[in-house]
């Protein structure tokens, strides 16, 4: 399996995927919103696309799927419960399928609700697994929930899914927002020393065209919505929220953090 990671340097800070089987050359395309980059790389590398997986809904995501059919005939995959919202959608997909590309790729698909109630996640069955998250997990951050989602079910999916993947799994996020939601990390928790080494190594410099792939670990050491424990996030919290819980749970954690990075 390869990846490549595809900066579209857009308003949206959007990155797009490839993902190609060495063996047979064919790759799938996700969320190629600039389609002109996508098919380039594919040219580039002597790939054929067959497939397009839309990880949710959303214009960024699906605007580049006409170009890429009528270039390359590819099948549209997404959501089962998706085809209404996007169109010439050919493959509705469900928890628990695999989507193959080629004779070596083998990608899992994750139903995710939160960020949209139709958003799936594909982990690669590989020694080294790697996770497509879409608008659900970010490096650092977390989906919005204000295109048709819900905060309570983007934590189920925290808690439930994401949570349980190997420590190792690498994450590639549907956009780039690394450096904000670092601020934001240190504005929750301002003595986390990861964050502040990490932003520290980027802020300025950081360029999404040579994009920093995070692990799941290190998600868990600098992500402000796996941190729904830590006592310096919940004691900030309370200066935000004088109706916090004595001993608030994590899920009540993790819906006063989304409240308030919507206006962070
Ligand atoms: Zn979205």
């Amino acid at each position: 399996m390869q990846v490549e990671q595809i900066w579209t340097g857009n308003a949206y800070r959007n990155f797009n995927y490839l993902i190609g089987c060495e063996e047979t050359g064919e790759a799938i395309a996700i969320d190629p919103l600039d389609h002109e980059k996508c098919l380039g790389k594919a040219k580039q590398l002597g790939w054929t696309i067959t497939q397009i997986l839309n990880t949710h809904e959303h214009g960024d995501h699906t605007g580049g799927n006409d170009a890429v059919v009528d270039a390359t005939g590819s099948k549209i995959l997404a959501h089962k419960n998706a085809s209404s919202t996007i169109s010439g959608m050919d493959v509705g997909l469900s928890a628990g399928d695999v989507v193959k590309v080629g004779q070596s790729v083998d990608l899992l698909v994750l139903d995710t609700p939160g960020h949209t109630m139709s958003h799936v996640c594909l982990l690669s069955q590989t020694d080294q697994p790697a996770l497509f998250s879409g608008d659900t997990l970010f490096n650092a951050g977390a989906g919005n929930c204000h295109g048709g989602g819900h905060p309570a079910e983007l934590y189920e999916t925290f808690v439930t899914q994401l949570n349980a993947l190997p420590e190792n799994t690498q994450i590639f996020p549907g956009h780039d927002y690394l450096t904000n939601n670092l601020g934001f990390t240190l504005d929750r928790e301002p003595d986390n020393e990861s964050a502040k080494r990490l932003l520290g190594e980027i802020d300025g410099v950081y360029d999404p065209d040579k994009p920093m792939v995070t692990t799941l670990a290190l998600e868990r050491e600098i992500n402000t919505f796996f941190r729904l424990r830590s006592p310096s996030v919940i004691e900030k919290l309370r200066e935000s929220f004088d109706d916090l819980s004595d001993n608030p749970t994590p899920k009540e954690v993790f819906l006063k953090l989304r409240e308030l990075r919507n206006n962070w």
